[in-house]
């Protein structure tokens, strides 16, 4: 298949490519684009065999439900039925980096849900998401624009070597803002439970939900037949194709040991700025300041894409904290490193 490739800068929503990409999605095609977040693979919400073409675009399994994506926090009436606590949470963080599952209603086809009867709900803030949404009409079912298994993309070409060939269009819009999938949370009334961290954290959605549980599968393994609440959950994810390995222990036990292990044959080390003064090779990778969660958030999946390329045999990165968006890293970290941790 030949993919269209339309480049736009961020604020380019009026550009005419979007039209000629929305029309192309209602006409039952894909078209990947930029959010906030990550980019998106985007196909009619309300379309089957759209969502059938994206798991097949991907390599997905079709058990793992897609997200779908709304101009406007309202029109999540046309899809799911909504509450109370939905709206609290919209007026507070939409358009924005937040997914919220709800009871889905028969406009969403069941190959777009996974076979469940909940729908996962977001309204990204990007302009040209927002713009595309609003040209297509409708819904936009969208999993994260990688093949499946390989770190998300946050860049038009990251979207492009994973996907060129594969769907109609891309629409690139350069680098990410956030460059960590959406906040994923599940509602009981007034209760929310955090199935997926990420830039929205637990402290923030607090401030709406009476209580807020974090999903054990958060930070565990799952056990052995154990059910997840998100099926994603099950599938080795976001992860490099060598071994990742996590460095556990005070910062000067770490560095000392990255420093130890930087000559060794082939092997990648993804770092904090403060360290590269002592850590000197080509496979020397920083993700930002140590305290600059929201920079390491930005670089993580480039970090990890970027050490696919060095050709490394074995990648080595800090364990990250569970504070604050730290849970997101943590998440992404140690299912990447099908959590292997080395306490050092
Ligand atoms: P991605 O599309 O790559 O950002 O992944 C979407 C995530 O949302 C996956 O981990 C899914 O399992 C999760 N998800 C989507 N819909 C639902 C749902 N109805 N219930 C629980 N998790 C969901
Ligand atoms: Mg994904």
């Amino acid at each position: 298949m030949n993919t269209e490739i339309f480049k736009l800068l961020p604020n380019e929503s009026n550009n005419p490519s979007i039209k000629k990409a929305a029309e192309i999605l209602c006409g039952g095609g894909l078209v990947a684009f930029p959010t906030e977040t990550v980019y998106g693979l985007g196909g009619d919400a309300t379309n089957p065999s759209a969502a059938k073409n994206i798991y097949k675009a991907k390599g997905r399994p079709s058990d793992n439900p897609l997200i779908i994506h709304i101009a406007d926090p309202a029109d999540a009436e046309l899809y799911a039925y909504t509450s109370e606590t939905y709206y609290k949470l919209a007026a507070a963080f939409m358009p924005g980096p937040l997914t919220v599952i709800l009871p889905k209603k028969d406009t969403v086809p069941i190959e777009v849900t996974g076979g469940l009867d909940t729908v996962a709900v977001r309204c990204p803030s990007h302009p040209i998401a927002r713009a595309l949404i609003r040209k297509a009409g409708v819904a936009i079912a969208a999993p994260s624009a990688n093949l499946s298994g390989s770190p998300s993309p946050t860049s038009g070409e990251h979207v492009i070597r994973d996907l060129n060939g594969r769907i109609e269009v891309i629409i690139d819009g350069g680098e990410c803002d956030i460059g960590l999938e959406s906040t994923i949370i599940k509602l009981d009334g007034e209760r929310a439970t955090l199935l997926r961290p990420g830039a929205i954290t637990a402290d923030a959605l607090s401030c709406i939900c009476k209580k807020v549980d974090i999903a054990p599968a958060v930070t565990e393994s799952l056990k052995e037949n154990e059910r997840p609440l998100s099926p994603g959950m099950k599938y080795r994810h976001y992860a490099p194709k060598a071994p990742l390995i996590l460095l556990d222990g005070d910062e000067e036990e770490v560095l000392s040991y990255m420093y130890r292990r930087q000559n060794a044959e082939r092997c990648v080390i993804i770092c904090y700025d403060e360290e590269l003064e002592y850590l000197r090779n080509e496979r020397i990778i920083s993700i930002g300041a140590r305290d600059d969660l929201n920079m390491q958030a930005h670089s993580l999946f480039s970090a990890l894409r970027l050490a696919d390329e060095l050709d490394g045999e074995v990648v080595y990165a800090h364990l990250p904290s569970k504070e604050g968006v730290g849970l997101a890293l943590y998440n992404r970290l140690i299912r990447a490193a099908a959590h292997t941790v080395l306490e050092v």
